[in-house]
């Protein structure tokens, strides 16, 4: 009943990191061939060599791409090489955030930085790929939410209000798509330790360290485990969403 990718192609937004990178050696591993996207696009060079290494039967497309920049989305999209036209699976991961500091000191620079990738960046990249999910008949978006878009918290609060925001448009998104095939999944984690918080402090890594300190954090592995446990349920079946934390995170 496992619905399965082979030869699908998916669709990753912030592929050069963490949580994304990890994605597509997930579904990597499932035989799918990939569309692997992010600013830096060296980064994304050297994934697409680890993988040609390890998957040579599996197709991977690299593209540099800033979620932010609106006809970039567009243009990529539609200048995708034939082989990768068919998106199936779209994993809106890219995301950041910037400062932890009251919201009265947080500058407006960085509320809009993360304003501008996290949802703009989601709302961009699903306008530009959903309508050939539909016309085509099969899809899947997965989002990266967090925690944060349902617990807000103490000098977090432009990060908590835009993965509320994402939260939301994955949910509204969940029910516009309810008479297509295409289904639309939310994963939520806890803590994971990825390069999150080295961006998130500005490139400080002893801070950015301290942060998972006697936690146990989840890895980038147990979240690409858990998207391609998503996208490979039967077609009837979809998880709208899944909270995820590390065991000794409440
Ligand atoms: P990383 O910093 O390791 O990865 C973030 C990725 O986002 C990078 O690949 C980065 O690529 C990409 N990115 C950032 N800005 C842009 C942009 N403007 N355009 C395109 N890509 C961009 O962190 P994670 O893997 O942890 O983060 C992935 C997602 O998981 C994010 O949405 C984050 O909010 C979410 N999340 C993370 C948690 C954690 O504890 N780590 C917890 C809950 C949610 P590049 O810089 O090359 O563009």
């Amino acid at each position: 009943h496992h619905y399965s990718l082979h030869g699908k192609t998916v669709f990753i937004t912030g592929a050069s990191s963490g949580i994304g990178a990890s994605c597509a050696r997930f579904f990597a591993d499932e035989g799918a061939n990939l569309v692997l996207t992010a600013r830096r696009v060296e980064r994304l060079a050297n994934l697409k060599n680890e993988l040609a290494t390890e998957y040579p039967e599996v197709k991977v497309h690299v593209a540099a791409l800033d979620v932010v920049d609106r006809d970039a989305v567009f243009r990529t999209i539609a200048e995708l090489p034939d082989q990768f036209k068919n998106v199936e699976v779209l994993v809106n991961n890219a995301g950041l955030s910037l400062g932890l500091e009251p919201m009265i000191e947080t500058t407006p620079e960085d509320a809009n930085t993360m304003l501008d990738t996290n949802v703009r960046g989601v709302f961009n990249v699903t306008q530009a790929i959903v309508p050939g999910m539909i016309t085509r008949g099969a899809g899947h978006v997965i989002t990266i939410g967090s925690v944060a878009g349902r617990q807000p918290y103490a000098n977090g609060a432009m990060y908590c209000a835009s993965k509320h925001v994402v939260e939301a448009m994955s949910h509204a998104l969940t029910q516009e798509l309810v008479k297509t095939p295409v289904r639309v999944t939310m994963v939520a984690p806890g803590m994971v330790e990825t390069e999150f918080s080295v961006v998130r402090f500005h490139g400080d890594e002893g801070k950015a360290k301290a942060v998972y300190d006697g936690l146990d954090p989840l890895t980038p592995d147990d979240i690409a485990d858990l998207v391609v446990f998503a996208a490979t349920r039967p077609k009837h079946v979809q998880l709208n969403d899944m909270l995820v934390f590390p065991t000794a995170q409440a």
